[in-house]
């Protein structure tokens, strides 16, 4: 069986759930994420080695069926193999509010990582980003410290991504009091931060740029997450306007700093697939890597009414390709960690 095949056909064409899956799944309170526009869906372990999360799609070829216990997936009526499905832990599910509201406004589990959001909602406005429905609110460390203690008695979780939302202009000083306060009171979790390039208290100056990544660096932070997302300029302007702003070459300038202090294997750049051409993707790729970093490719999931799912086929060509150019650079593709793949390529 080829499961990378598997793996992106699940991704792009969901899958759907049998009634008695339906029910035994719901005595677990929540069996889906809901969270994020790339992270909704039911996140199953294919085997060791391969982790998916599906959105739910009734007119899915695949379908999650129970027998005697255990979950099984089958491809149009034919059972394929026994998979795994992700429960949340009780203790998240048993204190999924506390005095602040809903944990997960701050905390998502999925698989083996906790993703903190220091900013509810987002500055940037990218017209395919589930977070634009959400008000913009800079969450305190408070808030976010007693969610994280829930989501940590999760004993599969094993490494934390502080996340975006983007925040404004006059929230980057707090947003590095952030990395300060989890990098130092965290210490025993490798954490990981997903950020555009900035400095201490500016977007556009550049010069800031090194004297800030060797702060994160000394602060103990593990990896950056500098993610490009569009080459192509019209589209970028058009989809991810303050992205655009900041412009490629900050990027990669960025990237090329983060690549020298924190070391290739521990600084990657997302890209999106679908929304653009082969041709611009595989450029990207050649430049992130280039720049001494990894590079990431995230299938376009459909929001907004903006495009549509990416077929396997350009996928799977994407991939191939991109590998051909990873062998070139010596560069492997992020993420490294098997489990944090489940809605990459
Ligand atoms: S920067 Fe990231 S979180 Fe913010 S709107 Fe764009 S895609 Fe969404």
């Amino acid at each position: 069986m080829n499961f990378q095949t598997l793996k992106i056909k699940l991704m792009m064409n969901g899958v759907k759930i049998s009634n008695k899956a339906l029910e035994y799944l719901q005595n677990w309170g929540k069996f889906y994420n809901d969270d994020y526009v790339t992270t909704t869906g039911v996140m199953i372990e294919l085997n060791e080695d391969w982790f998916v999360t599906s959105h739910l799609n009734d007119n899915s070829e695949y379908k999650i069926n129970l027998n005697k216990n255990v979950f099984v997936l089958e491809e149009n009526g034919v059972e394929l193999l026994q998979i795994k499905i992700w429960r949340p832990s009780e203790f998240m599910i048993k204190n999924l509010k506390n005095k602040f509201g809903l944990i997960t406004n701050y905390v998502n589990a999925h698989f083996d990582r906790v993703r903190i959001s220091p900013i509810s909602g987002c500055n940037n406005h990218c017209a395919f980003c589930s977070m634009n429905a959400i008000k913009y609110k800079k969450n305190s460390i408070e808030e976010m410290d007693l969610a994280l203690n829930v989501a940590l008695q999760d004993e599969r979780i094993t490494h934390i991504l502080i996340s975006g939302g983007s925040p404004k202009l006059e929230d980057l000083e707090y947003l590095t009091q952030v990395y300060e306060y989890f990098c130092k009171n965290y210490s025993g979790y490798d954490i990981d931060v997903m950020m555009t390039p900035r400095g201490f208290n500016s977007y556009s100056d550049t010069s800031q740029y090194l004297n800030y990544i060797k702060h994160l660096k000394n602060i103990g932070v593990k990896g950056l997450s500098i993610n490009l997302e569009l080459y192509d300029s019209k589209l970028c302007s058009k989809y991810c306007p303050a992205k655009f702003e900041i412009g490629r070459k900050n990027y990669f300038k960025f990237l090329k700093l983060a690549s020298k202090v924190f070391g290739k294997e521990n600084v990657r750049s997302g890209l999106i697939v679908g929304l653009e051409s082969i041709k611009q993707t595989l450029t990207a790729v050649k430049k992130i890597c280039k720049c001494g970093c990894m590079p990431m490719l995230s299938p376009y999931i459909p929001y907004n009414n903006i495009g549509d799912y990416p077929s396997a086929d350009f996928l799977i060509e994407t991939l191939d390709k991109t590998q051909k150019l990873l062998n070139i650079y010596n560069t492997p593709l992020a993420p490294l960690c098997k489990k944090c793949r489940h809605n990459t390529l």
